[in-house]
This record gives C-alpha cells, sequence and structure tokens, in this order.
C-alpha cells in the first residue's frame, strides 16, 4: 500500500476580490522513507498543498490518504516545519524542542533522553540550556528540525525550511538536514522555490 497518496486535489480560494485557483487537480503518491521536493515560483500553490496534507485546510474537491486512511481519520502523526524557525525567544533549546511532546502530554523520562539523544547526535547537546539568540541561523533551523522530529511523525512537512537564512548557509543547512532525515529514515515532504535547495 502506498504511504502517502494525494489525489485529485484542487482548491479555489474565494475572497472578496474573487477567486484564485491554487491547486488544480494534482495527484502524486510517496513511499515510506522518500524525501519529495516541490519546487515551484512563489504563489504555485505550495504551502496551499502542504496545509491540505497536514488537515490544516480541506481542499475543494479530492482527498489525501495516508496508508489508505483518509487524512482526517489518520492516527499517524505528521510533523510540520514552518518557513522561519519560530522557536520561543524565552524558551531554552530544550524547552523549546519539547513543546510537542507536552502539548501531547508525552514528556517523560524516556522522551527527554531521546530528545537529548537527537540534540546530541546533532551537535546542539551543549546548547540545550542556551537561548535560541545565542544560536546562529543554521543552529536554529536545526533546532527546529529536531523539534518536528521530537514527536516521532510519521511524515515530515518542510515548508521552505531555509528562507530564512543566507544564501551560503542555505546550502550547508540543506545538507545537514537532508542528513538528518535520511538518518532519521523519515518520510518528508519539503517545498521550496529556490531548485539549489532541493534534498
Ligand atoms: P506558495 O506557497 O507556492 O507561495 P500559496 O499556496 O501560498 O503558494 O498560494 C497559492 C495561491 O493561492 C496564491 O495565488 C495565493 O495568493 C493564494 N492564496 C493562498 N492562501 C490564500 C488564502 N488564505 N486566501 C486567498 N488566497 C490564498
Ligand atoms: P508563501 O511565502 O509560502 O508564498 P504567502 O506569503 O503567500 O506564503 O502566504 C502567507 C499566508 O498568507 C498563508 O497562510 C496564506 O494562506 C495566506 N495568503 C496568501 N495569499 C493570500 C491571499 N491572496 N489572501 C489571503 N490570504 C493569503
Amino acid at each position: 500500500k502506498k504511504f502517502v497518496e494525494i489525489k485529485n486535489i484542487s482548491m479555489t480560494y474565494h475572497t472578496l476580490d474573487g477567486e484564485t485557483k491554487a491547486l488544480d487537480n494534482l495527484s502524486f503518491d510517496i513511499n515510506k522513507g522518500e524525501i519529495v521536493t516541490i519546487v515551484g515560483p512563489s504563489g504555485c500553490g505550495k504551502s496551499t498543498i502542504l496545509s491540505i496534507i497536514a488537515g490544516l485546510i480541506k481542499p475543494s474537491s479530492g482527498e489525501v490518504f495516508i496508508y489508505g486512511e483518509k487524512i482526517k481519520n489518520t492516527t499517524k502523526a505528521i510533523g510540520y516545519m514552518f518557513q522561519s524557525d519560530h522557536l520561543f525567544q524565552w524558551r531554552t533549546i530544550m524547552e523549546n524542542v519539547l513543546i510537542g511532546l507536552e502539548i501531547q502530554k508525552k514528556v517523560t523520562l524516556d522522551s527527554i533522553k531521546r530528545v537529548e539523544k537527537l540534540l546530541d547526535t546533532y551537535g546542539l547537546g551543549e546548547f540545550k540550556n542556551h537561548y535560541p539568540n545565542q544560536l546562529s541561523g543554521g543552529m536554529r533551523q536545526r533546532v527546529a528540525l529536531i523539534r518536528t522530529l521530537a514527536i516521532e511523525p510519521e511524515l515530515l512537512l518542510l515548508d521552505e525550511p531555509f528562507s530564512a537564512l543566507d544564501y551560503q548557509s542555505r546550502l550547508a543547512v540543506s545538507d545537514d538536514i537532508a542528513g538528518i532525515l535520511k538518518r532519521e529514515q523519515k518520510t518528508a515532504i519539503m517545498v521550496t522555490h529556490d531548485i539549489a535547495e532541493a534534498i
């Protein structure tokens, strides 16, 4: 069975100015363990498709299935990493990374250990009691990714994860993030307007 199936998705936004057709009969599949990059210019519907897969918005027509189940019925965790890192400045790195687990009431000794191990593995262990503004942009993106991984999502959605970085660090961080996703054997969909960032 396919892991993720996007079937005939169309999305039209209705506003006071009229209608915008953001997606027109889009279909594709993703296998478990695949990392897919969707590249296209601003306004082509990338954020829209991610929001639909995440279940944040409902398409005008079409369905998303995860292991054959409609998205709204799935029990699979989906992690969404936003455009800018959205770290809470008044929380330490550790406290930031634990937010998702806190919301799910899953902070346990085991989950804390697992998250600490992720921070250690990806060079952030010694920064866990630091605050986001004490880290570089690339490090903050890594923190944001680890925060998304902390809830052990089956599927990761990454929306322009490098857009807040300058060009040089973007390329370095995109290699970095690709490495983390591959090592953790994650299935991910990333969107970007820059083909150089495709992973
Ligand atoms: P991208 O992420 O590729 O930049 P979006 O998915 O954000 O593209 O937008 C696709 C199109 O839909 C654009 O024309 C955008 O202006 C429009 N759009 C996106 N969100 C909304 C919304 N909430 N209401 C109305 N139009 C929207
Ligand atoms: P992106 O940087 O991915 O292209 P945008 O800056 O286009 O995203 O959109 C940011 C937010 O504004 C999104 O939540 C999107 O749904 C919303 N949005 C985009 N275009 C419109 C629009 N024409 N009318 C209302 N909301 C919009």
